[in-house]
């Protein structure tokens, strides 16, 4: 029997299912550029309910009985002794999400040799060595788009919070006090000041278009220009690299995929060149940061503040630098697993399975490494 292994982060601690804050989520027509959304033949959940953790399993325990698989859902993921790296000997598919994610080193893809297909339920799928599935013909793939706006939102709001100092005025609040002179002594307004991203892909691009309302000088990096027509609807100062755009604006914000061009990207050197008291924002991936590099800019005033909801590895250690360095409004990897967004990747996850189990192609757009090179939107976004 076929096996497929899908790794997925734990239930809610009071259990499963949780009370659902509302009955529905808005039903979208396209996504942003009027590509379409993901087109199962049919789905097993309701829209907006928990389907990313063990007991949610992305709505899809019907499809694989259908379908004679022997499905595994897990969220033991890491060391020799886990269900996953136990299971993955004879798994054909594996499904993981970047927010708890089964890294599948080269290593490990050698103890898998019936693998065929990696999933990554969500987008970016560097916890996926891509070189060792590139050489073993294995299949990576993703769901382009269906968390890009949750992301972009996220950004938006974590900026907000940096600037404006929400996290300690909050606490303030929350603690009873009424300490004004504290909140506001690191509180400024984002208006007139220049904000910039590093990679102006999907989530990029979304966060541009949310930030420009706020009458901010918009810059970007990508080693893709942007078409004449959006730089100029948008205002946008376009740099050649991520040095000449990290030293002209008072906030970054990372959106470029992790792979070993962007590797360690934000070290001591680069983070020196920005403007003192810059902003570093990042819901790409927590490598493309040197960690402790970020510590000392934020403890030496360097950086005014950091926010992002990217770590390695993940879960961090409890005694993670970053959950306790100052002036930072950190969120676990949550910002691209809304219940919308579960909605969206789930239903592109049974797209993807459904054309794979009956050899039809993937589409492209999801494709990151297929025949044994990058493919689709890994050949576009990964170098
Ligand atoms: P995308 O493929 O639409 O865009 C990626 C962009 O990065 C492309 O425009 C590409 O040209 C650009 N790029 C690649 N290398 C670059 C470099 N060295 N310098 C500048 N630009 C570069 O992808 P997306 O949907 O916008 O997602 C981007 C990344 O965000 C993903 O790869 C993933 O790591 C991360 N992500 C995080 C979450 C989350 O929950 N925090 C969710 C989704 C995606």
């Amino acid at each position: 029997m076929a096996k497929c292994v899908m790794v997925l982060y734990p239930d809610p601690v009071d259990g499963y299912p949780p009370t659902y804050a509302r009955d529905t989520i808005p039903v979208l027509d396209s996504y942003p550029d009027g590509s379409t959304l993901p087109t199962p033949s049919g789905i097993d959940f309701t829209p907006g309910e928990l389907l990313g953790c063990v007991s949610g399993a992305l709505g899809l325990r019907r499809f694989f009985a259908d379908a004679g698989y022997e499905l595994v859902v897990t969220s033991d993921k890491d060391g020799p002794d886990s269900v996953f790296e136990r299971e993955l000997p004879d798994a054909d598919i594996v499904i993981s999400q970047p927010f708890w994610p089964a890294y599948l080193s080269a290593e490990r893809i050698a103890k898998a040799p019936k693998l065929k297909l990696a999933l990554t339920a969500g987008i970016g799928s560097d916890h996926v060595d891509l070189d060792a599935a590139k050489a073993r013909g294995i299949t990576v793939a993703e769901e382009t788009y269906s968390n890009s706006i949750s992301v972009a939102e996220h950004t938006v709001m974590q900026t907000l919070a940096l600037v404006r100092n929400f996290v300690p005025s909050h606490r303030y609040a929350v603690d009873g006090g009424w300490n004004i002179a504290d909140c506001v002594s690191r509180a400024y307004d984002v208006e007139g000041m220049d904000f910039g991203v590093i990679a102006a892909g999907r989530i990029g691009r979304a966060v541009l278009e949310r930030m420009k309302p706020f009458g901010v000088h918009l810059h970007y990096t990508d080693i893709h220009r942007l078409p004449d027509a959006v730089e100029r609807d948008l205002g946008l100062t376009f740099h050649p690299d991520v040095a000449s755009l990290a030293a002209a604006v008072d906030i970054v914000s990372v959106h470029s995929p992790l792979y070993a061009g962007t590797r360690g990207m934000f070290d001591a050197t680069l983070l020196n060149s920005m403007r003192r008291g810059a902003y570093l924002v990042n819901t790409a991936r927590a490598e493309e940061t040197v960690p402790e590099a970020i510590v000392a800019a934020l403890e030496s005033g360097q950086l005014a503040g950091y926010a992002g909801d990217v770590w390695h590895p993940q879960p961090p250690a409890p005694d993670h630098p970053w959950r306790r360095m100052p002036h930072q409004a950190m969120t676990p990897h949550v910002s691209g697993s809304t219940l919308s967004a579960q909605a969206r990747y789930a239903a592109g996850t049974r797209e993807i399975l459904e054309d794979w189990l009956a050899g039809r192609p993937i589409r492209p757009e999801y494709l990151i490494v297929a025949d044994g090179a990058l493919a689709g939107t890994g050949a576009r976004s990964y170098r």
